[in-house]
């Protein structure tokens, strides 16, 4: 059977080399398409995947900002990348505790994998909401929004350039005899301007910037507030941040292409940019760790064990742990949390009003 390496070597056989922006985008269709890629059996886990507590408190902070801004009904609850549906069931079930919000949203999805949609479809088979899958956050219909997007933006594709001295010069994809292979195009890119330093790589999330513009757009045109979460930093940055990972262990992002998760670090700097260009306010980041803390996953720890047999506790306790904790390898740390919102929404929970200058 034709393999996606063999229809990788055709189009470069055919075209030439490929944009690792073009490389990553084509594996990740195919990865994302044909597999559940989560959970222990899968190739990576998520915070949703770890604890319910990570989707009841996100649903929490969508109650709060939804009762700030007047609670406007009708509603779009929009998810991008919604994986197994664990965040928005866990969600949704948080909202219960303000019975008034169950007849303002309507659900969107935004899920381009078939397989991941059946598994949402599962996760909220019992759900009270309607819920409708799109292939682009443009295709959500109009209205305020309340938005989450949990390690979406780190599975966008990225181009690539490095600093030589001829100026920055785009990463590309290409074949030796056998193998794929990184190259450069010959030619620097006019619009980088000159190399900081030879040999550092810079990294343009050209498509993440683009879905933030729009979605900003949209918030400011029809209110509402989008909470992002992912790994990543507040830039600018240099480095190739670009990393497969297949059975919980990194591979070479060229090896096996389609078959393992690629994913980059999100520069959060360049989507607070995108963001504030189009006239939405800007909140944050904090790290996951002081977000979660802020927003009371310790009580909520406590109210869970206080129900739990001891093996249930202890769990409890480890994912506690496993969201929240500090240092460079501790999720709570290497996660970041940005809100977009409509210029007059000044405050969320969980994250400073802090004016953004870019
Ligand atoms: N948010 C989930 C899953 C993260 S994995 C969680 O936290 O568990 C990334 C998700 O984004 C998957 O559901 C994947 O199918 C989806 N996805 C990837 N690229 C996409 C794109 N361009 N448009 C819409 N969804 C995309």
């Amino acid at each position: 059977m034709k393999t996606l390496e063999d229809s990788l070597r055709e189009i470069i056989a055919l075209e030439g080399p490929i944009t690792v922006e073009r490389y990553m985008s084509v594996c990740l269709r195919h990865y994302y398409a044909t597999r559940d890629p989560l959970g222990a059996a899968g190739d990576f886990t998520t915070a949703p995947e770890i604890s319910q507590m990570f989707g009841e408190l996100i649903g929490l902070w969508m109650l709060e900002v939804w009762n700030g801004m007047g609670r406007p009904a009708p509603c779009r609850l929009v998810e991008l990348g919604p994986g197994r549906g664990t965040l928005m069931a866990d969600l949704l079930r948080a909202t219960r505790l303000l019975p008034d919000f169950k007849g303002a949203p309507t659900v969107h999805l935004v899920e381009t994998s078939p397989s991941l949609r059946q598994r949402q479809q599962d996760a909220l088979a019992e759900s009270e909401f309607t819920v409708q899958w799109h292939d682009r956050f443009e295709d959500v219909p109009s209205g305020p929004i309340l938005l989450v997007a949990n390690e979406f933006f780190d599975a966008l594709p990225v181009r690539q350039f490095l600093g030589t001295n001829r100026g920055w010069c785009e990463r590309l994809v290409g074949l030796d005899d056998e193998h794929l292979i990184l190259g450069l195009r010959p030619e620097p890119e006019p619009a980088l301007g000159k190399p900081l330093r030879l040999g550092d790589v810079l990294e343009w999330p050209g498509v993440s910037v683009d879905i933030m513009g729009t979605l900003a757009g949209r918030l400011a045109r029809d209110g509402g507030a989008a909470l992002i979460l992912d790994y990543g930093y507040w830039g600018p940055a240099f480095g190739d941040t670009l990393q497969a990972l297949k059975n919980h262990r990194p591979v070479d992002p060229l090896q096996e292409p389609g078959e393992a998760d690629l994913t980059t670090h999100v520069d959060f700097h360049r989507l607070a940019q995108a963001a504030a260009t189009q006239g939405a306010r800007v909140h944050g980041t904090v790290t996951q760790g002081e977000f979660l803390q802020a927003l009371g996953i310790e009580t909520r720890a406590e109210a869970l064990k206080a129900r739990a047999t001891p093996a249930q506790a202890a769990d409890i306790d480890r994912a506690l742990t496993r969201l929240t904790e500090r240092g460079p390898t501790g999720m709570g740390e290497l996660f970041k949390v940005l809100a977009v919102t409509h210029e007059a929404i000044q405050a969320v929970p969980g994250l400073p009003a802090l004016p953004f200058s870019s």
